[in-house]
């Protein structure tokens, strides 16, 4: 097989959590390539057309703070000054969130990992693995244009957000509850064409407009807790209104090829259905979709178990571990059958945030690896908090140092000095919860 580089570091997929873990590593002066399916950054943020980062912010006893920074905020300055960040909106009356643009997402990515000199490998499918003893990876295969190919590394990193790489290479990983079911899917979409004043806040009244609708036996909807919301240019908005099923009800599952084929057209039929509805919303009268994104927005897959799971108690409680690398200030997040189920730890009386420890991103047996992002080793209460884009942000930016400190130290990820990893990402400006200070403003 034809060998496409050696590299020190080779992460796979370009979401949050890739593109920190790339920067935090080539920044970190090791020869570093990112290989990614598509022809751009960003992952279900920009595929599947999120628009719109949580957990970067935390409600600290009542007060609004950006709690992720480090590469995050890197990206969002560059998002920034391309004109494509909203300021921050609240949700639900009690937490931040911040919504972009994926085009300006997508350039300032790239931006990004030019500047700090990581190799990007686009149009790579990772495909499998070739071992060496059963515990390290050799090579990762991707499948190009081209043809097939090998990348070879001393420290992989996978960041695909469905833990393959971690997964051929025979590292434990869970699926959904007991019973194998995953948080649903949704297909994501963007309108345009709202009139803005007519509509004013209608993220609020369409809830209730949604229940008339059923009540009068007009729509029927396939889940409730619908967001809808105005991106930078108010007469364009994002939807969020969808759920995607198997015929039996139970959740699409994103590693299931048929499933995935099934879910991305009925996706776009609930998406149209749904835009059939918006359009009886007063303000959305002339409103059209300018977006159905390349992909159907996959929330949960496999789960790599690594030395510890963060739970949904270690969410509500506010977590506190040794081995801190940053923190999650976003709440519980359910995306159950027919509906959204938000649980936050009290307000104001909790600080609002938990740690997030190293070990969720050490997987068991496989030596040269670390997993990050919404793969990382979580329970499935856990991931359905910590999988959003802040916490991937912490855990990509942790894993990148982390296999820079591995080589650095000629040791395994697994046993690196934490306390270096700590105070390296402290330099780098990240906050990682433990005596800092939480960082003041939003
Ligand atoms: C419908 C929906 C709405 C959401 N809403 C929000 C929200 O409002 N705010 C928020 O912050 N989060 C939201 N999330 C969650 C968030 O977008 C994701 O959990 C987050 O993007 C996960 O980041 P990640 O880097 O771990 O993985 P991903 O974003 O999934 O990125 C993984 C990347 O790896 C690539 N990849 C995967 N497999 C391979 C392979 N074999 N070879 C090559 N490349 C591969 C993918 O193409 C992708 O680019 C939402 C998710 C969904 C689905």
């Amino acid at each position: 097989m034809p060998l496409y580089g050696e590299y020190e570091v080779a992460v796979l997929g370009g979401g949050p959590a890739g593109i920190a873990a790339a920067v935090a590593a080539a920044r970190a002066g090791r020869r570093t390539l990112l290989i990614e399916r598509y022809g751009f950054l960003g992952g279900m943020g920009t595929a599947a057309g999120v628009t719109n980062f949580c957990g970067l912010h935390g409600n600290v006893h009542g007060k609004m703070h950006r709690l992720v920074q480090g590469i995050a905020s890197e990206l969002l300055a560059r998002i920034d000054r391309l004109g494509g960040l909203n300021a921050p909106h609240l949700v639900l009356g009690k937490i931040f969130a911040q919504a972009y643009d994926t085009a300006a997402y997508k350039i300032a990515a790239d931006d990004l990992l030019a500047a700090h000199k990581v190799d990007v490998l686009f149009h790579a499918l990772g495909a499998g693995v070739v071992m060496n003893d059963g515990m390290r990876i050799n090579a990762l295969m991707v499948e190009t244009k081209g043809g097939r190919r090998a990348v070879r590394a001393n420290i992989f990193i996978d960041c695909s957000g469905d833990g393959d790489l971690a997964a051929w290479a025979g590292a434990p990983f869970e699926l959904g509850d007991a019973a194998g079911h995953t948080l649903y899917p949704s297909m994501m979409f963007r309108i345009n064409g709202v009139d803005p004043d007519k509509a004013g806040e209608a993220w609020r009244t369409i809830p209730q407009l949604m229940e008339e609708a059923e009540r009068k036996g007009t729509h029927k909807f396939p889940r409730k807790g619908a967001i809808v919301r105005p991106q930078r240019h108010a007469q364009e908005w994002r939807v969020n209104f969808t759920q995607l099923a198997r015929a039996d009800g139970s959740a699409i599952n994103g590693v299931e090829p048929e499933d995935l084929t099934r879910g991305e057209i009925d996706g776009r039929r609930q998406a149209v259905e749904a835009f059939n509805f918006l359009r009886t919303v007063p303000g959305f009268e002339n409103s059209y979709i300018i977006d159905l994104p390349p992909q159907l927005g996959i929330r949960e897959t496999r789960r790599v178990v690594g030395g510890y799971q963060l739970t949904g108690e270690d969410v509500l409680a506010c977590a506190s571990f040794e081995d801190s690398i940053g923190v999650n200030g976003w709440p519980i997040e359910a995306h159950i059958a027919g509906d959204v189920i938000f649980r936050f730890p009290p307000i104001p009386e909790s600080r609002g945030y938990n740690e997030l420890p190293y070990r969720m991103l050490v997987p068991e047996k496989t030596e040269n690896l670390l997993v990050a992002g919404r793969c990382a080793s979580m329970t499935q209460e856990g991931q359905s908090a910590a999988r959003v884009s802040g916490a991937c942000f912490v855990m990509g930016e942790a894993a990148g140092l982390a296999a820079a400190t591995a080589l650095s130290g000629n040791t395994l990820p697994r046993e690196i000095a934490i306390d270096k990893l700590q105070q390296a990402l402290k330099e780098q400006g990240a906050f990682i919860g433990r005596d800092q200070a939480v960082p003041v403003g939003v």
